[in-house]
């Protein structure tokens, strides 16, 4: 679970590492007083996605009248499909120096490790890997002052700032060790009037560790809402930036399908897993919403095993019988009932494939007939 700024601030406060006053808002009527109040500062748009600075959600206003636009205009944004829901108004900093400091979890070599460089501001990704330090830490000894010297050394940290930074690296440990967290990120840590200040708090704690996660962490539901509506329906679904909608049951023989619409040039918007045993009923709840986001066709990949080929045809057909279906439909149909799953679909119109590579040329093909997305 990822957590948002102004929570991992609060946090980091709680901790002792120096970060910029600041409140959180989530509507415009209670952020105005503020605005008044401290009359120039900066408005940050609180979504848990990334590269907010770049899409517009990090603003300077130095008028009360001035931070009222922005906090209203970033409101009101969407950012990565994220609706904005609050915005943090935090004092503005003179910044000497923008750095970058995280520790998270490397699963390869199944420790924490520690990651600094000069280059802040910036997504550490696109920093040349010899000006980035990656130093281990054995989860057994946690971090210590001598890690904090190797820290400042290559950020250039001398005196009072060395020790600073030594501390702030010790607390930021804490941090990570208490919350479970895979990732606690300060980009950019930055330097201001002698002392080193966390502009920017990024923070994803172990869903898996939850039952070790402190009490009073928040929880931010993190599904989409036609995720959310995909677990009432009993289905597991995920969103991507295709135009292809991709049906399939079990884990493996959607991923299958994933790779081999990927093969042969195609992309899919999203992908949903019947899972196996689903019903005529569920799966014409599924089919529906996958209609309902709009693709350029549908691929239906299903092998029967509990899962009866003759409930698919089944649930297509109620489907079709209660709406228009206007986007092509690909359906590939083998396994248990096969041949009564499709003489049911043949009997109404509807061509099924035996052959997956087939089907998913099939469904490339309309999905490039019907235009980009
Ligand atoms: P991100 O784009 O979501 O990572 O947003 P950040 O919180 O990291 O802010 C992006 C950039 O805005 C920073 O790298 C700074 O250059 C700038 N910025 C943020 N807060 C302040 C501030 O208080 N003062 C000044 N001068 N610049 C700031
Ligand atoms: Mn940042």
């Amino acid at each position: 679970m990822k957590l948002f700024e102004y929570q991992v601030k609060k946090i980091m406060r709680e901790f002792g590492i120096l970060v910029p006053r600041g409140e959180v808002f989530f509507d415009l009527e209670q952020a105005k007083n503020h605005l008044e109040k401290v009359g120039e500062g900066v408005i940050k748009a609180q979504v848990l996605t990334g590269g907010r600075g770049k899409a517009g959600g990090v603003k300077i206003f130095s008028n009360p009248a001035e931070g009222f636009e922005l906090a209203e205009a970033i409101l009101k944004m969407t950012i990565k499909g994220e609706k904005v829901q609050a915005i943090l108004i935090e004092e503005k900093i003179p910044i000497e120096e923008e750095l970058y400091l995280s520790i998270f979890v490397d699963g390869r070599i199944k420790k924490p490790v520690v990651i600094a460089s000069k280059a802040g501001g910036v997504d550490i990704e696109e920093v040349p890997e010899e000006e980035i330090l990656k130093l281990p830490v054995d989860p057994l000894i946690g971090v210590r002052n001598y890690h904090g010297n190797l820290v400042a050394q290559k950020l250039g940290l001398t005196g009072d700032l060395g020790k600073q930074l030594a501390t702030l690296l010790i607390n930021l440990y804490r941090i990570f060790e208490t919350y479970q967290a895979e990732l606690v990120e300060i980009n950019p840590l930055v330097i201001s009037r002698e002392k080193l200040i966390a502009a920017d708090g990024k923070m994803t704690v172990d869903d898996d560790a939850r039952f070790r996660w402190p009490a009073d962490l928040p929880f931010n539901e993190e599904k989409t809402p036609l995720e959310k509506r995909a677990e009432e329906i009993g289905v597991s679904f995920v969103e991507l930036d295709g135009n292809i909608a991709v049906m399939a049951n079990g884990a493996g023989i959607t991923m299958a399908t994933l790779d081999l619409i990927a093969y042969f040039g195609g992309k899919p918007k999203n992908f949903m897993d019947a899972g196996g045993g689903a019903n005529a009923e569920q799966m014409a709840k599924a089919l529906d919403l996958l209609i309902s986001t709009n693709p350029k066709a549908i691929l239906i990949n299903i092998f029967g095993g509990i899962t009866r080929c003759d409930e698919v045809a089944k649930a297509y057909l109620t489907v079709k019988q209660q709406r228009e279906i206007t986007v092509p439909v690909v359906i590939r149909l083998v396994g248990t009932n096969e041949d009564i799953g499709v003489k049911m679909l043949q009997e109404a119109g509807v061509e099924s494939f035996s052959s997956l590579r087939e089907a998913v040329i099939k469904a490339v093909e309309l999905a490039k007939v019907g235009g980009d997305n």
